[in-house]
């Protein structure tokens, strides 16, 4: 029978879980074996006891939980061939030859470079004498499939990365506890947000929470903005509002490349207009918690299309990404989407935001 690996890498996000379940029961469904990946390459990498078969019955009550119940991990050892040769061999002598990938864009590329290699690793090991003959012909191809897994919606070829979505609630959640007591005592809050290189969480935060202000890494704010946001602060006091709030990315910068860090911008609000103002950061509450009924769902979609992606690929299919496209499960070529992702960061570093902005419109709001 066919034999499946799935593992998770990179960033930890809601919705893994779901996309996990749904895999493993659309694989089991149609007849493969299948196998779980424990603290991403890393598990790979060591074998063992990282790399256990599955049934059905255990991937029950996850489809909620945040995070990854298999683990994920950082993973030098992947970088390197020889690490990559060591997991080679952990597959073959398992039999697998069909990986699914659910992480980031660094774990993608890594899985592509697997994939690349694959061939070349066998042989290697072929010649070590790790393995023989019978088992390099047999496992002579290595299907792979990523699934994207990330709080940021950071990726090309998805419309929604799976965790961006339960992010969102828990901006909106912390945003509704802040408003309350801000308004109390007239502050004005800074609120800084995940994003280094993507400004997606604190600009559909900043909408779906009347935020005053929002500072993100793809528009750079003109110079003199300072003097701008404070005359929307106060004009919106004069109005009678008793707080005011501005979400700020992690990554926002100004034209000149120069970070906007919360602590400056509350320096301005406080300089300026002299408003009581505090500084919340929310880091990896933004992970946590229950995963939403959207991320449940996509996870389910997605999850079962890579299982029948990675079933039906043969000697031939190249790599593939399943991703949401317009509310449709799409396959989509995998390097394509991670050459794409990693354009867009360049021409964000090289300051060229029109450009990047243009290339990530699929997965942007407009
Ligand atoms: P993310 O997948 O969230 O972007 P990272 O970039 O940290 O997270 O990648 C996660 C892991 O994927 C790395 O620790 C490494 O093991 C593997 N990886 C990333 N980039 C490469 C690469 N170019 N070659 C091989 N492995 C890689």
């Amino acid at each position: 029978g066919k034999c499946v690996a799935i593992l998770t890498s990179g960033g930890d996000s809601q919705g893994m879980n779901a996309a996990l379940r749904a895999l493993v029961r659309m694989a089991i469904f149609h007849r493969a074996r299948v196998f779980l990946i424990y603290e991403g390459y890393h598990g790979l990498v060591t074998g063992g006891d990282c790399i256990r078969e599955t049934s059905w019955y255990d991937v029950s009550h996850i489809m909620g939980k945040g995070g990854t119940v298999i683990g994920t991990a950082r993973c030098k050892e992947f970088r390197e061939r020889d690490g990559r040769r060591k997991a080679a061999l952990n597959l073959v002598k398992r039999g697998i030859t069909k990986l699914v990938v659910i992480g980031g864009d660094g774990s993608l590329t890594g899985a592509n470079i697997f994939r690349e290699e694959w061939s070349g690793l066998l042989d290697e090991l072929c010649t070590l004498g790790d393995i023989d003959e019978q088992e390099q012909a047999v496992c002579s191809h290595l299907n792979i499939v990523g699934l994207v897994g990330s709080i940021d919606n950071d990726m090309c070829g998805t419309d929604m990365t799976l965790g961006a979505d339960s992010a969102l609630h828990r901006i909106l959640e912390a945003v509704d506890a802040i408003t309350s007591t801000a308004s109390s005592h007239q502050r004005s809050f800074v609120l800084e947000v995940m994003g280094r290189h993507c400004g997606y969480l604190a600009l559909v935060s900043a909408l779906a929470c009347m935020a005053d202000w929002c500072l993100i890494p793809e528009s750079p704010p003109t110079d003199g903005w300072e003097e701008k946001m404070c005359c929307q602060l106060s004009q919106s006091r004069k109005a009678g509002r008793r707080m005011n709030l501005i979400i700020v990315a992690e990554g926002a910068v100004d034209r000149h490349s120069k970070p906007i860090t919360s602590q400056y911008v509350k320096g301005v609000i406080e300089k300026e207009l002299g408003h009581d103002t505090r500084i919340t950061v929310l880091g990896h509450v933004q992970r946590g918690g229950a995963t939403s009924a959207y991320d449940r769902v996509i996870g389910c979609r997605v999850g079962a299309e890579a299982a029948i992606a990675v079933l039906e690929a043969d000697s031939t299919t190249e790599p593939v990404l399943v991703g949401l496209q317009g509310n449709k499960v799409v396959r989509s070529p995998l390097m394509e989407c991670v050459r794409k992702t990693q354009a867009v960061s360049s021409a964000m570093k090289a300051g060229d935001f029109k450009n990047a902005l243009a290339m990530r419109a699929g997965s942007f709001v407009r």
